[in-house]
């Protein structure tokens, strides 16, 4: 089902934007919020679950230092970087319309970020992390369950640690959600 044009649904919203913006899709408004704060409502949304599936994890974390790459949500004992994209900054293949206003511009710019997330992948991989990535138009139930299964999957086969930092137990980084 999709509402037709026209009728988009924004819940609890009094915000308009200016007639004619790339901003006046709620989609896109809310992509460009998502982008300057971590605590997007899907993110929250599977902070919660995954918090109470009994998971502990950092939120907006580095998981190689002086990298400047942040995960969402970071399990680091496992090695297993969470991240949410946003549709629009991210490049999502469904979601993304390049703004009316210089979209060249703004496929450029875009690609870059996907270049990037590629770039972070490889880099996390070379080193052992596995990353999940979801797009925030996914269904948060849906993905804390594969964070579930992939941490607890970690967990299992976990080698001995080979590693050259302590794990720091909980210093406040580790937001209780919920
Ligand atoms: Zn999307």
């Amino acid at each position: 089902m999709s509402a037709e044009a026209g009728e988009e649904q924004v819940v609890g919203d009094d915000w308009t934007a200016p007639a004619g913006s790339w901003a006046s899709s709620a989609a896109n408004r809310r992509s460009m919020l998502g982008n300057r704060s971590r605590d997007t409502s899907p993110e929250l949304a599977l902070r919660s679950l995954v918090h109470r599936a009994g998971l502990r994890y950092r939120v907006a974390a580095k998981p190689i230092k002086g990298m400047r790459r942040t995960a969402d949500l970071l399990f680091r004992p496992v090695r297993v970087a969470v991240f949410v994209d946003g549709c629009f900054w991210h490049g999502c293949p469904e979601h993304f319309v390049p703004p009316k206003t210089n979209p060249e511009y703004w496929r450029e710019k875009i690609g870059r970020n996907v270049a990037r997330d590629r770039d972070t992948d490889a880099r996390l991989a070379a080193q052992d992390w596995l990353v999940l990535r979801f797009w925030e138009h996914e269904d948060p139930a849906a993905c804390a369950d594969l964070v579930k299964q992939a941490v607890d999957g970690r967990r299992h086969h976990q080698r001995p640690a080979r590693q050259s930092t302590p794990d720091i137990p909980a210093d406040g980084a580790a937001r209780e959600v919920g």
